[in-house]
């Protein structure tokens, strides 16, 4: 039987939960419009490359969670892990590199091999933005902004917190590097053997590190806000500044720091208490060196990415669409195709009909109650012959004969019509 389950970490989105899904893309992607964030979508397979360039050999998404296709050519091709590093590629193949500021909104599944929990899926869903060719500060804002009205429109603002921190310039975290070794050395055999091989290459990435041990450890080690440089702080100054400008709230957590390589200077993340621990719902931050990395120009960006699957979770019932249906109830099967053509002439109109298939009237009506139809449209022999409906509202039981070509109308003047 297991060949019938969906594969580990994967699920179906079966139509209520799928509702909840394009729910948030939609509205992402009309704020997202509204901020001149136009939609892009890149391949969902990508080299392998394109990620061991950007996300680092060291990071747990190039070394564990990649799923690795067995191309028939032999080319290492993957399946994206996020979409970051595939948006600056586009931007790279595409020659697109004369023409900034690019502002792009993105949507689709992305694929991490993980260990699958409430929340944490193997085939997860992203939305996301990238700003690229803006390095002030004003970027940074726009795009946290933009993240906030997506919030505020899903409902969902009241319900999580902005936290953010700065990684600050090369120099400030060259500067911290020294000083978080220093402190790490002594704990060295203690840390988790990740964290231990990331000493060696990339000792910060231990402060994103999700170890028990590891984490006690950093309890006591040196922020890195004390090794920030006058200009790292006046750039994070700026940013807090228009938060507080536009009144998003926020709370600062020097503790907060991005698991990727390219990320420098301001890193934020929206988390919530209702998930359990899978609590980060949408996260980004300021990425100067990525572009370069990739072997473009340097190019600054900012973007983030927001996890559809939690924010789904979240999402009040209330988004889901609740519009009753109108049936269409031919009283024999004869009548059927009359049926459809009385059917596509209210859906004309944009409303939302249903045929009943099969059975005499009070089966049909059965099955209109049970899709919870709000009125139905019964086509019998009289009716056909004198180009007439009957109209029955399903609430009240009333019931109208009435000319087929006033449908429409008297659906309008019952007040059944949906638009
Ligand atoms: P985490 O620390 O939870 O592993 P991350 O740092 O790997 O998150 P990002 O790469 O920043 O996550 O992805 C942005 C968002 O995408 C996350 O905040 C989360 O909402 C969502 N996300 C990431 N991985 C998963 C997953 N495996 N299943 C469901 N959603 C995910
Ligand atoms: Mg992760």
């Amino acid at each position: 039987m297991s060949q019938l389950q969906p594969v580990r970490g994967t699920h179906d989105l079966l139509p209520l939960e799928h509702q909840k899904h394009s729910c948030v893309t939609r509205v992402a992607h009309g704020i997202s419009k509204l901020y001149g964030f136009n939609e892009i979508a890149t391949p969902i397979m990508e080299f392998k490359d394109v990620f061991k360039r950007t996300l680092g050999d060291a990071s747990d998404i190039v070394t564990k969670e990649m799923y690795e296709i067995a191309d028939r050519g032999g080319e290492d091709i993957v399946l994206r892990p996020e979409g970051t590093a595939g948006v600056v590629r586009a931007v790279i193949s595409g020659g697109l590199t004369q023409s900034m500021p690019l502002k792009y909104f993105y949507a689709g599944p992305m694929f991490r091999y993980e260990r699958p929990q409430k929340g944490r899926m193997r085939q997860l869903h992203q939305i996301g933005v990238e700003l690229l060719g803006v390095s002030d500060p004003v970027g940074d804002v726009e795009v946290i902004s933009l993240a906030y009205e997506i919030l505020k429109n899903l409902e969902l603002h009241d319900r999580v917190t902005l936290e953010i921190n700065t990684l600050g310039d090369k120099e400030s975290r060259n500067t911290y590097r020294e000083t978080l070794l220093t402190y790490l050395k002594d704990h060295h055999a203690h840390l988790s053997p990740d964290s231990q091989m990331r000493f060696d290459r990339n000792p910060l990435r231990i402060l994103d590190s999700k170890d028990e041990g590891d984490k006690r450890i950093l309890k006591g080690a040196p922020l890195l806000s004390e090794s920030l440089n006058d200009f790292s702080k006046d750039i994070f100054a700026k940013i807090c500044e228009g938060l507080d400008l536009l009144k998003i709230p926020y709370k600062l957590n020097p503790h907060l720091v991005r698991g990727l390589d390219y990320y420098c200077h301001v890193a934020f993340e929206f988390t919530t208490t209702d998930l359990g621990s899978q609590g980060t719902v949408l996260a980004g931050g300021r990425y100067d060196g990525l572009m370069e990395m990739m072997g473009g120009p340097s190019v600054p960006g900012v973007g983030w990415a927001g996890g559809i699957d939690r924010l789904a979770m979240m999402l009040d019932n209330k988004f889901i669409m609740d519009i009753r249906p109108i049936a269409v109830i031919p009283m024999d099967e004869n009548l059927d195709i009359k049926g459809l053509e009385l059917a596509n002439l209210v859906r004309d109109q944009g409303c939302f009909v249903e045929m009943t298939y099969g059975g005499n009237l009070g089966k049909r009506l059965k099955k209109a109650n049970k899709m919870n139809a709000c009125a139905a449209l019964i086509l019998g022999e009289d009716e056909i012959k004198n180009n007439t409906v009957s109209l029955k509202l399903l609430d009240s039981g009333d019931q109208f004969l009435i000319p087929q070509d006033k449908v429409n109308e008297t659906l309008r003047e019952k007040g059944i019509r949906q638009w």
